[in-house]
């Protein structure tokens, strides 16, 4: 049984649509201790069974954040400032987690545990989110 979630930034431009395997009281929710996710108060899920499709309306408003190891694009919204999203890619293999405050359904979804994740390389890095991410697809709209 799959579940489908709609999300998006506050001003629509970016978009994503999560179908997993996991209902939302099963979710384990991961509120990762960075300090760029400490300073959004990120909340993320993800389902490696799942499937992530991100959708972005204007791609002048789309800011890939990079930081430290630079192996990974924060999905921010230049527009209104909201991140949907971590999005990691390979060739042409792509993983990504989901920010449950950017989902309609968010309210459905349980308190966070902490996750640090300090320490990695990125060959750990991208090892744990093959596993554990959610396959994912960003797509650029047609204007
Ligand atoms: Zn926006």
């Amino acid at each position: 049984m799959m579940h489908h979630f709609h999300g998006s930034c506050h001003c629509g431009n970016l978009e994503v649509d999560y179908t997993t395997t996991i209902t939302p009281e099963k979710a384990m929710v991961r509120a990762c201790q960075c300090s760029f996710c400490r300073k959004h108060d990120a909340r993320a899920i993800s389902d490696p069974n799942g499937m992530i499709e991100l959708t972005v309306h204007n791609p002048s408003l789309l800011e890939r954040y990079r930081f430290e190891l630079g192996v990974t694009d924060y999905l921010i919204c230049r527009k209104c400032g909201v991140y949907v999203s971590a999005y990691s890619q390979r060739g042409t293999e792509a993983y990504a987690n989901v920010m449950v405050n950017v989902l309609d359904a968010r309210e459905q979804f349980p308190d966070p545990s902490p996750v640090h994740l300090d320490g990695e390389d990125e060959l750990e890095k991208w090892q744990r989110r093959a596993k554990n991410w959610t396959p994912a697809t960003l797509r650029i709209a047609d204007q």
